[in-house]
């Protein structure tokens, strides 16, 4: 699907939901993909990207942003400690801080650093074992330890269980998020990013809709 087909769902969800389009950042989920479809969607003008793994970004995005310029990266999937200092110097924003130890590394390295990335907590609001993110009874009292640590947090995050209603679990991200004055809420993915804005989503991670499906080699 074009870009400016899913740009023009992404407005036309806006105006359902009584929004204006420029609060809904479109990050282009570019995980896996080739590099061709990537730079067909960097050659559209497109600036602002997704990627799960510090790793495989570090392999791409310096090699495209000598290129393409004003290039915004977010991590959207796991962070280990060992890569903090890494994802802070090539990510402009960090999706997926989940636990104290995280935040105290990116701490630390913001002071050396001198500058630290956008943040948003990962919250699991499905209460699933198996996912990452920081669960509901925990959320209000991390969030007040991240702002102690004077860290740059923009608001929360989360990916609902597979086999649930989205809208359930983007309507309990807002809900957290406004009891603890947060205005950033990326939710919303290729299936379900209209219902994610029309529940105030402000990033939408949209891969497959985008480039295709993703083919694992
Ligand atoms: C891969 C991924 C996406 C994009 O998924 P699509 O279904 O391809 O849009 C969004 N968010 C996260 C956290 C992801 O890992």
């Amino acid at each position: 699907m074009p870009l400016a087909e899913i740009k023009s769902r992404i407005a036309a969800a806006c105006e359902d939901a009584g929004r204006n389009p420029a609060d809904v950042n479109l990050i282009a989920v570019s995980k896996v993909q080739p590099n061709d479809r990537v730079a067909a969607v960097l050659d559209e003008g497109h600036r602002i990207f997704g990627e799960n793994k510090v790793q495989e970004a570090a392999g791409k995005w310096p090699d495209f942003r000598t290129v393409y310029k004003g290039v915004a990266l977010h991590l959207i999937g796991p962070l280990q400690t060992n890569k903090v200092k890494q994802a802070m110097q090539l990510f402009d924003a960090i999706h997926t801080v989940d636990r104290l130890k995280l935040a105290n590394a990116i701490a630390r390295h913001a002071q050396d650093l001198g500058t630290c990335p956008d943040l948003f907590i990962q919250v699991n609001t499905g209460e699933e074992p198996q996912k990452a993110g920081i669960l509901l009874a925990d959320v209000d009292d991390f969030v007040a330890q991240v702002r102690a640590l004077d860290l740059p947090l923009k608001g929360l995050m989360c990916i609902p269980p597979v086999d649930e209603e989205p809208s359930l679990h983007f309507a309990l991200l807002a809900k957290i998020a406004a009891r603890n004055d947060l205005t950033g809420l990326s939710m919303g993915m290729s299936s379900d990013f209209e219902s994610a804005i029309a529940l105030g989503a402000t990033h939408v991670r949209v891969g497959s809709a985008i480039f295709g499906d993703r083919v694992y080699g």
